[in-house]
């Protein structure tokens, strides 16, 4: 079976093709290397440079190769820039993917799972979250996506295009063996910021709000391992094959770290010393996102096999120390 990965050069794409080639499926990736990066795409992988949006570039792909199936990561993702530049983020998030679909509609691909995000609940009502509660983003990266999955319901009624949309809690780790991981320029994300700091590539790191209702008053986040996150997009993806239901799944551990745990995690995997510092609380950030991914492991069978958070640093070290993009 051959499934086009469009971004499959960044974070979650880059480990979704390498679990996809060591099941046996033959990958195309698409990326426009904005984000991503080359070096993260596996050889085994044909990779098509070109952005989405690009109707032309897109025909060329789907005409040369017989897509089976769309995994789409394809997407901006800063949740600060998307406040400042709403405009960027919907031309990309949503344009892009609307004329992926309506590439995919006429080659008559009917299956594609879309990399969604726990940003389209936004304040949650309910810990942990199912995929049942209200969905209010706060931002517009979050709103972005939510307009996508919306899309796809009407595709579906209207065309038969079916769906998994897979929302991601805080995507964290790296591949265990060490060839691929997180790398962003810049680079916003807690994990890896905070081994810049245990590395000596960064002063120090800054604890965003320490005055939030949990018990040791920072956020609290659900950090789920990026192989379990692809292991899932394959479940979803055989799931459509055998004839599932368009439906949404959350990606978690179910469980929660707070940003002063995670510190205490990477100095104790590290092994390192580093200077923390506590800043005033960051726009936007609610004090605990933890998901409930019942619903996964029912419907899918997926069960996270990197849930320690320990686990989950020493990869992302291990990552690091060697980080070859
Ligand atoms: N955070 C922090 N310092 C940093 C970066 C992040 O304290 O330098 C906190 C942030 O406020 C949030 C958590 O770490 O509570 C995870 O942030 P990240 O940006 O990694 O993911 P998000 O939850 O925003 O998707």
């Amino acid at each position: 079976m051959k499934i086009l990965v469009c971004g499959g050069a960044g974070y979650i794409g880059s480990h979704t093709v390498k679990e996809l080639l060591d099941k046996g499926y033959e990958v195309v990736v698409v990326d426009s290397l904005e984000t991503g990066h080359k070096k993260a795409v596996d050889e085994r992988a044909v990779l098509c440079i070109g952005n989405i949006s690009d109707g032309t570039f897109l025909e060329n792909v789907f005409a040369k190769h017989n897509i089976d199936a769309v995994i789409d990561f394809a997407a901006y993702s800063l949740v600060g820039e998307s406040v400042k530049e709403p405009a960027k983020y919907f031309e990309n998030n949503v344009g892009g993917t609307l004329s992926l679909l309506s590439k995919m509609r006429e080659h008559n691909v009917k299956y594609i799972v879309f990399s969604s995000t726990a940003a389209t609940y936004g304040e949650p009502e309910n810990i942990p979250i199912l995929e049942t509660d209200k969905t209010l983003p706060t931002n517009p990266y979050g709103e972005s996506k939510l307009c996508v999955e919306k899309i796809l319901r009407w595709f579906d009624e209207a065309y038969g295009v079916k769906y998994s949309v897979l929302r991601y809690f805080n995507a964290a780790g790296a591949d265990p063996d060490g060839e691929i991981g997180e790398s962003h320029t810049p680079e916003t994300h807690l994990i890896p910021l905070i081994l810049d700091a245990a590395s000596g590539k960064r002063e120090s790191i800054c604890i965003f709000g320490t005055d939030y209702p949990t018990e040791d008053g920072t956020c609290i986040r659900d950090y789920i391992h990026v192989t379990d996150l692809a292991d899932a997009h394959i479940r979803a993806l055989e799931y459509l094959k055998q004839g599932g239901e368009s439906t949404c799944f959350n990606l978690g551990n179910g469980n929660g770290d707070s940003v002063r745990h995670v510190i205490e995690v990477v100095k104790q995997v590290t092994g390192k010393e580093f200077i923390v510092k506590e800043e005033k609380r960051r726009a936007g950030d609610p004090p605990m996102l933890i998901g409930s991914a019942t619903k996964a492991e029912k419907v899918l069978g997926w069960r996270p096999q990197y849930a320690e958070i320990g686990t989950i640093v020493e990869h992302a070290w291990k990552w690091h120390e060697k980080k070859m993009y």
